[in-house]
């Protein structure tokens, strides 16, 4: 149910609502828009569709949300949400490029990466402090070492930084370090890391799990969001098909089905949905041409000795190609990089 309240309302009506939505056992969740206030509330449609709440001042209008998600809902929210992570803004003209390695390795190749992929136009460092490999014998990630190489290197170049959490318990440690938390496709449908990333502030790149469909991708971004954290953003990286010529298969189409379904952005990651370096820049153009938010990218400073993910990743100078491209085509679609 959504709470659409009346432009002139005072804060004090605002708070009076959310005391009677508070009392009946259900959660009030404020997004304040350019123009107006809505109140999405959480629980029991039930128990509020038979309250006179229109009655109060203040309320315009009470209305069910017929979807399953809610809060991600565009029914929730009219206006694309734009995400702000460390003063970079996703979701708006600029589509944004977050690029890096698969892995954080060390300190040396980080920063020249960062360097590079600054210098091409990136606007977010990416890099896996945690890695979620399917051996137990592969690289695993520096863990907390590779969180303060994040850091150091994001303030450096003033780049801020995304990197995954595997684990519920991970969370205080990476939002100490980073800008934003990448939930990994394999870790979609894990509610309680969904619900821990919730209770915080900070933005949430939220990846496709491998199997999952558009709704389903929807109702996790609805777990954090129930918790109160509404700076959630989505990623299509590939889905598992039948077609095995890639690592995975780019559904692109998802991105404009989700933009119809729901506020949120939507970043697109061509690197692990292809596998291969040579397909990432087609679809990222690709990508740009469809409508994403932003795009996530795997560059490495030499990718034939990268710890994870090399035959996916570019070269700075690939990249640097590529970012002059898609300079091109995002202004063709009315938007900037
Ligand atoms: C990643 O982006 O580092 C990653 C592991 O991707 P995914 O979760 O999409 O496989
Ligand atoms: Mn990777």
């Amino acid at each position: 149910m959504i709470i659409v309240l009346k432009p002139d309302i005072s804060e004090e009506q605002i708070r009076h609502v959310e005391e009677r939505i508070k009392n009946l056992g259900l959660k009030p969740v404020i997004s304040k828009g350019a123009e107006r206030t809505i109140i999405g509330v959480i629980g029991e449609e039930d128990k509020i569709r038979l309250q006179p709440l229109e009655a109060i001042e203040g309320v315009e209008k009470v209305m069910p949300i017929l979807k399953p998600y809610k809060l991600a809902s565009r029914d929730f929210k009219k206006e694309s949400s734009v995400i702000d992570v460390g003063g970079v803004k996703i979701g708006g003209k600029e589509v944004v490029v977050i690029a890096g390695p698969c892995s954080v390795e060390n300190l040396k190749s980080l920063e020249e990466v960062a360097k590079k992929v600054k210098a091409s136009g990136a606007r977010m460092l990416r890099g896996g402090a945690f890695k979620p490999r399917t051996s137990p014998y592969s690289f695993q990630g520096l863990g907390e070492e590779g969180l303060k190489y994040l850091n150091e290197v994001g303030r450096k170049t003033g780049l801020p930084v995304v990197t995954e959490t595997m684990d519920a318990r991970q969370v205080p440690l990476i939002d100490k370090y980073a800008d934003a938390f990448q939930i990994g496709a394999r870790n979609m449908q894990n509610f309680d890391l969904l619900k821990e990333v919730g209770r915080t502030k900070k933005p949430v790149l939220l990846k496709r799990g491998m199997s999952a469909t558009v709704k389903e991708l929807l109702m996790s971004a609805e777990y954090i969001m129930s918790e109160g954290n509404l700076n959630v953003i989505l990623c299509e990286r590939g889905i598992r098909t039948f077609e095995n010529a890639t690592r995975n298969t780019l559904d692109l189409s998802a991105v404009s089905v989700i933009k119809e379904l729901s506020h949120l952005p939507v970043v697109v990651d061509p690197s692990h949905a292809t596998g291969k370096w040579s397909l990432v820049a087609p679809m990222a153009k690709a990508a740009v041409a469809a409508g994403c938010d932003g795009l996530l990218i795997e560059v490495h400073m030499n990718p034939e000795e990268a710890f994870s993910d090399g035959a996916q990743s570019l070269k700075p100078d690939t990249f640097d190609e590529l970012m002059k491209s898609l300079k091109r085509i995002s202004a063709v679609v009315d938007r900037s990089i």
